[in-house]
């Protein structure tokens, strides 16, 4: 299907009809932030921030989430199909982290039920990046303030204009009462994109940083670049693709529910043992890990590298740890051979 234009009243309306139809997820003013929270108008969306303070993850993978009920020894363990939901201003690193989880929560078998559940109740409608933030590295690990991964409909906002481009049925079936674009529209959404990503300079060689990973695992550097670091989660909690969770039983009033919740492997306790032995009992080996993870353990599970380049760990992390300079000294450091 061609890319649809709508005025800002006609993507208003739209909004306006979805928040009608289905739990609308959108950016919006919390405090001096924005997050993502369910709005029923158009009028509650805050799209004046690159990225939002937490990801779209829970889109798919809430931080919270029942999995089953029980009382005495009856079980429900019978899953509840999710609201209809449209995620709208995901930015297409966020929009990525979706489709990773997709994917990760689908490679095993049998594939996650609620996951799946929820991805197949969800649209994503994202946001092209006009303007990337000084944090943003995207294109350095194979994304763009442009890029479709993960999403429905790809909107830009052409100053007042907004060009919308399908990606899926889904996508498509949301424009089709609007104009097709102008060919003036389209040429002015090609120099935005080359503008934001001329933006971002960083590029990793993301294959070669594996390969020195792979090799590098009690490499001396790591006993210095994981010095800053506190292990207080938030890198984590932040991240789009981090995907860690925990189960517990919860009980109130007699009733039980099993509850998964996200976790995260810079806690001390996230890999001890039954036996009480701890294999990441060190603040540098489980800083390792979040790296190794993010650049080589999902490489060989799912194929890609865990991290879309939303650079809220930057912005977050207490300690000011940077992970665009972590994967450069790491390339500089770890041997070739
Ligand atoms: S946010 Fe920073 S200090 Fe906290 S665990 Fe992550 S890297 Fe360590
Ligand atoms: S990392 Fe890229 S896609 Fe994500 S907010 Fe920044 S520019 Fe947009």
């Amino acid at each position: 299907m061609n890319p649809r234009a709508a005025t800002k009243q006609q993507l208003d309306a739209l909004l306006d009809r979805l928040a009608g139809t289905a739990a609308l997820y959108a950016p919006a003013r919390v405090r001096n932030w924005t997050e993502f929270r369910r709005v029923h108008s158009y009028r509650e969306i805050d799209l004046t921030r690159v990225n939002t303070k937490q990801p779209a993850k829970a889109a798919l993978f809430p931080q919270t989430e029942p999995l089953l009920r029980f009382a005495g020894n009856s079980t429900d363990a019978s899953t509840k199909p999710p609201t209809e939901q449209v995620w709208f201003g995901v930015r297409p690193c966020d929009a990525a982290g979706l489709a990773f989880l997709e994917k990760f929560f689908s490679g095993n078998s049998p594939a996650d039920p609620y996951v799946q559940a929820r991805r197949s109740h969800t649209t994503v409608i994202s946001l092209a990046c006009n303007e990337p933030a000084a944090t943003c590295f995207c294109l350095a690990v194979g994304g763009s303030p442009t890029g479709t991964r993960g999403t429905d409909l790809l909107v830009t906002d052409l100053d007042g204009r907004y060009l919308a481009e399908p990606v899926t049925g889904k996508g498509e079936t949301l424009v089709k009462d609007l104009p097709e674009a102008s060919p003036a529209d389209i040429a002015t959404k090609r120099k935005l994109a080359e503008k934001a990503a001329a933006a971002i300079t960083l590029r990793i060689d993301t294959a070669t940083l594996k390969k020195k990973l792979d090799r590098s695992f009690e490499h001396p550097t790591w006993e210095t670049l994981c010095l800053p670091c506190v292990n207080c989660g938030a890198c984590t909690f932040l991240c789009p693709t981090c995907h860690c969770f925990d189960v517990t039983d919860e009980t109130r009033r007699g009733q039980t529910a099993r509850i998964r919740v996200w976790d995260s492997c810079q806690f001390c306790l996230y890999s001890r043992h039954a036996s009480g032995h701890n294999p990441r009992v060190t603040p540098r080996s489980r800083y390792r890990n979040r790296v190794m993870d993010k650049f080589s353990y999902t490489v060989d599970m799912v194929g890609k590298v865990s991290c879309v380049g939303c650079g809220r760990c930057i912005i977050e992390c207490p300690s000011a740890i940077d992970i665009r300079e972590t994967v450069t000294a790491l390339v500089q450091a770890l041997p070739e051979e």
